[in-house]
């Protein structure tokens, strides 16, 4: 079998190319008459009634000017070179804001800043109108806008797949110390950086049945009585820093296909004219709100299936419009699956293989087996996802049968090698037969993969020790680990512009672009000036802080004290609560004079919960309770602070990174999978406190155990002791500290009004055993953070330390992950403009 090619795009001379963006580029209009131009012209304003919002706008404008030919040349260079590309699928692209980054990575920032300066406006003021694109819940989707990023740097060829939610990651405030949840509207005004392709438009099936129809060439499967979805793309430009590069990342929205019934809307029925459509249309309406727990819900499954098929139909056209050989389709194809959610992918290729393109069985797996890999990014079993049989049967009856065939020859080879295990045998099957029947995604993601890869080295290690061991046994050597990073770009420069200017002028430029030349910072950690300087960029940095908590609190507080700051989602894993012990613990000590040396402390979280997760929401409230108590007391708020910072997303992280003196990262050892929050303040200069657990441990071997507060057990210890019989009631009652501030929180000391309403804060402490080994912890966790506060006492010995830890980040660069991959998993190599 052979794919029909319907085109070929005839080779254009090379240096007439790049000639012709010369000039294109040469034509762009200087900044300041551009955006003069775009004021009137694409908002149809002049300067006198322009909203800061219009003046957002046309900045945005001006900058996709100089992305659009770049993404236009890419797009033919990769097409014209036929090469290999990497498609990345994920279900959230955690973003942010794009103006400052584009015109960063464009290389554009300067004069960008000077044209608005020239007619009266501020850069970083209108940057803030733009609303962040927060397609995604936390580590996982910023990770994959970390990677978008390094591609295109890199000039790996690649497209995001994703979805293009109407509402993103809800908007966090509190309201009387509770979360609230508020739908983001964040596509109310014109979303400059998409670009609607109708022309790329596929169609998506859903539920009906299956046909199994005799021809000549064997048994064809035919879905028939499906229902059908449209999905649309929208194209967002990547653009690379430094580089010519701008790739794109492809998001599907869902729309029906009978958009509109005019008969029904011509006899008065409104209703019934618009019916149908809502039903597709909610596929893409909004965002999981939900981080490492799995929901089942069938909508879910839907928003799966519905990337996942548009995506890969988009990657086969692609494929047979330039080539002919199905063998061929691995040198041109390398498919990463960001965790779970886009597994069905395996099922689906094979589906359009053999059913749509009528290839052999046997020779598509050969090419799914080949193009995909999957990327897991947690240990917690009961975040694995997996789908009732009924639903698939239902919402996928086809491709449950893909499924079944594909689990059928999987078992009966495991079978060949371990003949009998019959216990392996159930527990490798991708359907369980143990909780009713259910599909197991991560094992179909698995046994469609080359490779699977954790994301530190310990989560990577653990993951073959443990969750996967009988894969491991029965595939050696098709797990590994690529350790995660952050980009530069965003997480250095963008953040953080004083702490850039000062690097620049002592090591010079480039560690945007390649972050081990950052190490060249090292021999100024023992030169005093400089560490004045460093710390005089982090006082600003601070002050900026402390002045963005003032308009959002209200809370006054002093950039002299240290910052402790723990930011990420709320997770009983994460323990934000253990931070809380040690708050009140700090308190108590201060209210009774028991603290030797005074260092004043602010001690800031931030982090959503998900809406169902009721505990998550209890801690929120509580550190808003702690903090309303300490806050008010004037025995003690001279030296300590608590402020909760609302609605965490990628433009606060910007300002809070910077602003950090000491960087929590506490998970109970052997549950965070990597971590990202913990490099991106290490590379801003802050010091980790942190268990020996994901990424951590990375960060400690780079940046010294002289440089980090490593505290608390290791996993092998955590094993050891829930092994030998965990009881949290033996520290509660050893420890009278640590006793008294249990029972203050238990009491109601912090919520007088209400005295019961943490009593299931502590039951999870001491009568549900406490998974998380809080207790356990505690001692230890104290201890380092007395130390923390006595090497604050010492300036300059803290700076030596900060600035230690920000030349050895190099390792953390999303760029080094992205080339790590490229080589190890997809054999892809960057291509050149
Ligand atoms: C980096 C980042 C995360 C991940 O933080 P962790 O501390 O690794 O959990 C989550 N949300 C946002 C907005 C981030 O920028």
């Amino acid at each position: 079998m052979t794919a029909n090619v319907k085109k070929t795009r005839k080779k254009t001379d090379q240096s007439d190319t790049s000639q012709a963006v010369e000039e294109f580029l040469l034509e762009q209009l200087p900044i300041p008459q551009a955006l003069r131009n775009h004021l009137t012209f694409s908002i149809g304003k002049s300067n006198s009634w322009a909203t800061t919002r219009d003046w957002y706008q046309t900045a945005a404008f001006t900058v996709r000017d100089h992305l659009m030919s770049r993404w236009v040349n890419t797009r033919d260079a990769y097409r014209d070179a036929n090469t290999k590309r990497v498609y990345y699928l994920s279900l959230e692209f955690l973003i942010g804001r794009m103006l400052s980054n584009a015109a960063l990575n464009l290389g554009i920032a300067p004069e960008l800043s000077d044209g608005l300066q020239q007619i009266g406006q501020k850069l970083e003021g209108i940057a803030e109108l733009e609303p962040d694109a927060a397609l995604g819940n936390g580590g996982l989707g910023r990770l994959a806008a970390c990677f978008v990023d390094s591609m295109a740097t890199m000039d790996i060829p690649a497209t995001g797949y994703g979805i293009r939610y109407d509402y993103g990651m809800f908007r966090q405030t509190i309201e009387h110390g509770q979360q609230k949840e508020n739908p983001d509207n964040w596509l109310r005004y014109q979303n400059i950086w998409e670009v609607q392709r109708p022309e790329h438009t596929c169609e998506v099936k859903f539920y009906g049945r299956v046909l199994h129809v005799h021809t000549e060439h064997g048994i064809e499967h035919h879905w028939v009585d499906h229902e059908t979805v449209v999905a649309m793309p929208y194209d967002v430009p990547v653009p690379g820093y430094g580089t010519q590069t701008v790739n794109n990342l492809r998001l599907w929205s869902a729309k029906a296909t009978n958009e509109f019934d005019l008969a029904h809307f011509n006899e008065g029925n409104y209703e019934k004219s618009v019916e149908g459509r809502h039903g597709a249309e909610t596929i893409s309406q909004v965002l999981y709100p939900n981080d490492t727990s799995e929901s089942g819900k069938a909508l879910r499954l839907k928003q799966q299936y519905f990337f996942v098929s548009a995506s890969t139909q988009d990657i086969l056209h692609r494929f047979t419009n330039y080539n002919a050989d199905w063998d061929t389709l691995p040198e041109k194809v390398a498919i990463q699956l960001n965790d779970t959610h886009p597994s069905i992918a395996v099922a689906e290729m094979m589906h359009q293989l053999v059913d749509h393109y009528h290839l052999q069985w046997d020779r598509a797996w050969k090419l799914v087996t080949k193009m995909f890999a999957y990327t897991n990014h947690t240990l917690m079993p009961e975040a694995l996802e997996t789908w009732s049989v009924e639903l698939f049967a239902q919402l996928l009856p086809r491709h449950l049968d893909i499924i079944y065939e594909i689990n059928h020859q999987f078992l009966q080879m495991v079978n060949q090698h371990f003949p009998g295990d019959t216990g392996l045998l159930q527990r490798v099957s991708i359907i369980d037969e143990t909780h009713g029947r259910r599909v197991r995604m991560a094992h179909l993601a698995i046994v469609g993969s080359h490779t699977v890869n954790g994301v530190a080295e310990l989560h990577s290690e653990l993951l073959k020790a443990t969750l996967f061991a009988d894969f491991n046994k029965i595939y050696p050597g098709k797990f590994t680990n690529v350790t995660n990073g952050i980009t530069p770009r965003r997480w250095l420069n963008q953040a953080n512009p004083l702490l850039t200017e000062l690097l620049t002028k002592h090591i010079g430029t480039g560690f945007q672009k390649d972050l081990s030349l950052i190490k060249k910072i090292e021999p100024f950690a023992d030169n005093a000036a400089f560490r004045k300087a460093f710390r005089e960029v982090k006082k600003a940095n601070k002050q900026r802080l402390a002045d963005k908590i003032m308009q959002k609190t209200g809370i006054a507080i002093d950039a002299d004290a240290l910052f402790d700051v723990q930011i990420k989602r709320i997770h009983e894993y994460k323990r934000q609560l253990l931070n809380v012990l040690h708050v009140i613990t700090l308190y108590n000590r201060i209210r009774t004079g028991q603290v030797s040396v005074h260092t004043p402390r602010v001690v800031i979280f931030a982090g959503k919960a998900a809406p169902g997760y009721w505990l998550a929401k209890q801690i929120i409230r509580l550190i808003n309770d702690v903090a309303s108590m300490i806050n008010h007391d004037p025995a003690v708020n001279h030296q300590l602070k608590v402020v909760f910072y609302p609605n965490y997303e990628v433009s606060a992280a910007e300002i809070l990174f910077p602003g950090a003196d000491l960087s929590e990262q506490i998970s109970t050892a052997g549950t965070e999978a990597s971590g990202t929050g913990n490099m991106k303040m290490a590379l801003n200069g802050a010091l980790t406190i942190g268990t020996l657990d994901g990424a951590n441990v990375e960060i400690k071997e780079e940046v010294g155990d002289e440089n980090i507060f490593i505290f608390g057990l290791t996993t092998p210890e955590v094993a050891k002791l829930k092994a030998e019989g965990y009881n949290p009631w033996d520290y509660y009652h050893s420890n009278p500290e640590l006793k008294q501030v249990i029972d203050m929180i238990g009491s109601g000391f912090f919520s007088v009004e209400e005295p019961a309403r943490y009593q299931a804060i502590v039951d999870t402490l001491l009568h549900k055993g406490d998974q998380y080994l809080l207790l356990a912890d505690y001692a230890a966790y104290i201890t380092a953070q007395d130390k923390v506060a006595a090497l604050y006492q010492d300036q300059e010995a803290w700076s030596r330390m900060a600035i230690l830890n920000v030349a050895r980040m190099a390792k953390f660069s999303s760029d080094r992950t992205i080339a790590d991959y490229a080589a190890r998993i997809w054999q892809v190599s960057p291509f050149k403009l």
